[in-house]
C-alpha cells in the first residue's frame, strides 16, 4: 500500500512491479499449459484468473494509486490480464476439441456387431396354423369354442352315436382317466377326448340353433410317437345346424375353406364313408395344390405330394345324425345340419412338405424357424 502524501512510484509497490506482473502473467500461462484436462483448467482459472488471483489482487491495488500512476500500471496489470484470458481460452478449446475426439472414439457404435443376439421367440407353426384355418370360419360368421381335453366318454363317444362295443373306445385306441364303472346308469368313464366331436354336442346343447362353430384343439389317442403318428394332435372341427342345409352347403363351404388356404383355383370333392355321427358320411378329398391334377397319368412328371393320384385326403365329413341331433336336444324335423374335421399336423405337413411328424413336437428350433417369427 502506498501513502497518499508521497510522491509515487507504481515500481515501488511491490505487487505491481513489471517484473511481478511478468511472473504472475507466466505462471498463469505455464499452468494452464500444464492442465491436461478440462477440470484441471478449471483450477487453474480459479486460481490464476479468479478473485484472489495475483493479478486481480494486483488490479485491486492500481485503484489506491495517485491518478498520474494508474494509467501505466493499468496499463501493466490489463495487458497481463488480456494475455491470460487469451491463454485460457485457447487452452479451452483445446482441451475441448480432445474430450469430443476421446468421446467419438469411446462411444462410437460397431455397426457390424450382431445388434440381437437373442432371437425373438414365436408360436408354434401348428398354433399359428390352427388359426389361420379357424380364421377362415370365423370370417363366414363361425364362433370359434372350446371343450374340455379331459372329457365325459359320454360326450366323447355316446352323445355321437357310437355304440358301446365300437372299436375306437377300447383301452388300445383311447386313453382313459377312469374306467367304466359298470354298474347300471353309470357306465360312462372319463377319457382323454380322441377328436374334438364332443364340443359340437356341448355347443348344441349349451346353444339354440342355428349353431355354427368352429373348433380347434387338442385330442389324444393311444399311438406311438413316429414319423405319421403322435398320440397328442391337433383337429379343427366345424358344425353348422340350420333349417335347410343340406350337402351342397358342406360342399360349397369345404371349397371356400381350401380356396382361402391354397388358392382361388382349389377345389374338393367327396366320397362315400361311414362315420357314426354323420348320416350320409363322406370323405372330403382336395385337389392337390402343387400338381392340380396334372400328375395323373402322367408318369413323367409325377407328384411326390399327392403320390400322383391328383386328390389329397382332408378329413371326415357329413349330415349330422338325427341321433346326434336328438341327444343334443335339437329338433331333426326342424334343423339339419353339417360337420366336418380334420387333422392339423396332416395338413401343416403336405402344405410345409414336413415329412416327419416328430419334428412337429421335439421343440427344436431349427423345424421351426423358417416358418418365420408370427405372432
Ligand atoms: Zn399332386
Amino acid at each position: 500500500m502506498s501513502a497518499p502524501n508521497k510522491s509515487y512510484d507504481p515500481v515501488e509497490v511491490e505487487a505491481l512491479k513489471p517484473e511481478a506482473i511478468e511472473r504472475m502473467r507466466d505462471e498463469a500461462l505455464a499452468a494452464f499449459a500444464a492442465a491436461d484436462s478440462l477440470d484441471a483448467l478449471q483450477e487453474a482459472k480459479v486460481a490464476h484468473t479468479g478473485g484472489t488471483s495475483p493479478l486481480a489482487l494486483a488490479n485491486r491495488e492500481i485503484g489506491a494509486l495517485p491518478p498520474q500512476a494508474k494509467a501505466a500500471a493499468g496499463k501493466l496489470v490489463g495487458q497481463a490480464r488480456g494475455a491470460v484470458s487469451k491463454a485460457l481460452a485457447g487452452r479451452q478449446t483445446e482441451l475441448e476439441a480432445e474430450r469430443d475426439t476421446r468421446v467419438l472414439v469411446e462411444e462410437a457404435v460397431d455397426v457390424t456387431l450382431p445388434y440381437d443376439r437373442a432371437r425373438a421367440g414365436a408360436r408354434h407353426p401348428l398354433t399359428t396354423f390352427m388359426e389361420r384355418v379357424a380364421d377362415v370360419f370365423v370370417s363366414m360368421g363361425y364362433e370359434v369354442a372350446e371343450g374340455p381335453e379331459v372329457e365325459a366318454e359320454w360326450f366323447n363317444f355316446d352323445a355321437l352315436n357310437f355304440t358301446p362295443d365300437h372299436p375306437a373306445r377300447q383301452m388300445q385306441d383311447t386313453f382313459f382317466v377312469e374306467g367304466p364303472k359298470g354298474t347300471a346308469g353309470d357306465e360312462s368313464g372319463v377319457v382323454l377326448r380322441t377328436h374334438t366331436s364332443p364340443v359340437q354336442a356341448r355347443s348344441m346343447l349349451d346353444r339354440e340353433p342355428p349353431v355354427y362353430i368352429v373348433c380347434p384343439g387338442r385330442v389324444y389317442r393311444t399311438d406311438e410317437l413316429d414319423a405319421t403318428h403322435t398320440p397328442v394332435f391337433h383337429q379343427i372341427e366345424l358344425l353348422a345346424i340350420d333349417e335347410g342345409l343340406t350337402m351342397a352347403d358342406l360342399k360349397g363351404t369345404m371349397d371356400h375353406m381350401v380356396q382361402s388356404l391354397f388358392g382361388s383355383d382349389m377345389k374338393t370333392r367327396l366320397r362315400p364313408n361311414y362315420f357314426p355321427f354323420t348320416e350320409p358320411s363322406a370323405e372330403m378329398d382336395m385337389l392337390c395344390y402343387v400338381c392340380k391334377g396334372t400328375s395323373v397319368g402322367n408318369p413323367d412328371r409325377p407328384c411326390r405330394t399327392c403320390s400322383s393320384e391328383g386328390w389329397i385326403e382332408l378329413g371326415g365329413c357329413g349330415m349330422v345324425n338325427p341321433r346326434v341331433l336328438v341327444a343334443c336336444g335339437v329338433d331333426p324335423e326342424k334343423y339339419s345340419g353339417f360337420a366336418f374335421g380334420f387333422g392339423i399336423e396332416r395338413m401343416l405337413m403336405f402344405r410345409h412338405n414336413v415329412e416327419d411328424m416328430r419334428d412337429m413336437v421335439e421343440g427344436d428350433v431349427r423345424f421351426t424357424r423358417p416358418f418365420g417369427m408370427e405372432i
